[in-house]
């Protein structure tokens, strides 16, 4: 195992690995920001190092000053947590080449997935079911292209091979309207991601957004934790996550679940990851592998009992999967919320001084925060502050025990979601489970 590794990350999920490497004995640097010096996890680390301005691209997007940091405390690897530079193949790639060990998949792993073409691609070759659509760039031969829609039929929807972060996409409805959208789209995909190619597939109208978790080990191994229900989101951003997914059976589970670990050896994966899907009239339809540990990963934890976050070290440290799939077990369900600095309303940001803070406990709860009495929320990042999780025997209890933490929690002297969240735990049709990815926006009169 490790002896020292540094933190490439900040709040919440540098808390979460700090306190991985505590269990595991490992020592920690923290980097950070000039904005950041009041961070939890920088109080709490063996050694911290700042890195740079507030703004994230002189600091947490900073390459060789993060480099130099595992140089000057002699590290020998480096967790990029999820956000920054977790996905950045270059930088996975320059943390090997400086001798570190980077912790996650290899570069090339990561390079593929960040290509939405050459991941489908992967995909279908590895057996994973995907959106209708064969993937292929779309070329300049107009009759080709309309005749491929036809084909597909329409909605078809038109993305950019180098988009993310739900950018660079485009839906088309009619015949009329698909030449000017594959021009339209690969103009700005030129502007924004450096490259223009782009490609067509179904457009999906009502699905439910369903993500299985993945570990793979350098030893050939590779399992899946089952999935998560991530479909509550706002402007393609997840609010509400939960395990497991509401309907779907343990066969569909053990079926999809063991497709994605066999494609994780195919892949030749390292570490762990996640298998978006989009979810249809009972068919799964991948979107895009994410190569990171996740947000929402506690409620997986919180299921199986089994810690992702000491699981991905000890993968990089070349140690073979401590668990084999026969020993995952899933008990009861479990449901997180994201808790952001904003308006409940507006949605605006809400940096500032938090003047109280209560935690909310019991039986089940869990909460993942790096805020504290005094601590000042920066404007210069995410807005998500931290995340409440509720396990249950049930479904029904674990929303139970969600909406009595909601109600003891106190976050004062900023703005936060939990009004919003209190308003989604109390929904009669999120009570029932299954919702749609367009129903928290219809909820909130949002079209
Ligand atoms: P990004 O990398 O930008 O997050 P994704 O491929 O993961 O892109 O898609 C982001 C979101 O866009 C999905 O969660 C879904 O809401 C929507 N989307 C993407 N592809 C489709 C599709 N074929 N049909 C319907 N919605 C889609």
């Amino acid at each position: 195992m490790f002896e020292k590794i540094v933190i490439a990350n900040r709040g919440e999920i540098a808390l979460r690995i700090l306190r991985a490497c505590r269990e595991l004995g490992i020592k920690t640097v923290a980097v950070y920001s000039e904005a950041d010096r009041d961070l939890k996890h920088v109080r709490l680390a063996d050694e911290a190092v700042c890195i740079g301005p507030a703004a994230s691209a002189g600091s947490y997007l900073n390459i060789p000053a993060i480099i130099s940091a595992a140089e000057v405390t002699d590290a020998e690897a480096i967790h990029p947590g999820y956000g920054f530079l977790s996905e950045n193949a270059d930088f996975s790639e320059k943390v090997s080449q400086s001798g570190f060990v980077f912790i996650g998949p290899r570069p090339d792993t990561i390079r593929m997935m960040g290509d939405k073409i050459a991941a489908k691609k992967a995909m279908q070759a590895a057996g994973i079911p995907c959106v209708p659509g064969n993937g292929d760039p779309l070329g300049e031969d107009e009759e080709t292209n309309l005749k491929m829609a036809r084909e597909i039929g329409y909605p078809v929807i038109i993305k950019a091979a180098g988009g993310g972060g739900g950018r660079g996409m485009r839906t088309v409805h009619t015949e009329s309207a698909l030449l000017n959208a594959i021009a339209m789209t690969k103009a700005e995909a030129g502007t924004a991601f450096g490259n223009s190619t782009v490609y067509m597939e179904k457009f999906l109208e009502d699905p439910r957004h369903i993500e299985f978790q993945v570990l793979a080990d350098s030893h050939g191994n590779a399992i899946h934790l089952g999935e998560r229900d991530c479909s509550m989101q706002r402007r393609h951003q997840k609010v509400v996550e939960e395990a497991p997914a509401p309907g779907i059976t343990e066969e569909q589970r053990k079926q999809m679940g063991e497709r994605c670990a066999l494609a994780c050896q195919e892949i030749g994966y390292l570490g762990a990851g996640t298998f978006e899907f989009l979810y249809e009239k009972g068919q799964f339809y991948f979107i895009e592998m994410n190569t990171r540990v996740q947000v929402e990963h506690p409620v997986t934890e919180m299921i199986t009992g089994f810690d992702i976050v000491k699981e991905q070290l000890r993968i990089a440290a070349g140690e073979p999967l401590s668990i084999t799939q026969e020993q995952v077990k899933f008990t009861g369900h479990a449901i997180e919320c994201r808790l952001n600095a904003e308006d409940p309303k507006t949605f605006m940001p809400s940096p500032g001084v938090i003047d109280q803070f209560h935690m909310p406990g019991g039986p089940g709860i869990r909460c993942e925060t790096h805020i504290y009495n005094g601590y000042k929320v920066p404007p210069y990042y995410d807005s998500m502050i931290g995340k409440l999780i509720a396990h249950g025997d049930d479904r029904a209890s674990a929303i139970a025990r969600m909406k009595t933490a909601l109600s003891e929690m106190v976050i004062d002297g900023i703005k936060t979601n939990i009004p919003l969240q209190q308003s989604i735990m109390a929904d009669a049709a999120f009570a029932q489970g299954g919702q749609n990815i367009h129903y928290l926006e219809k909820k909130l009169g949002i079209h």
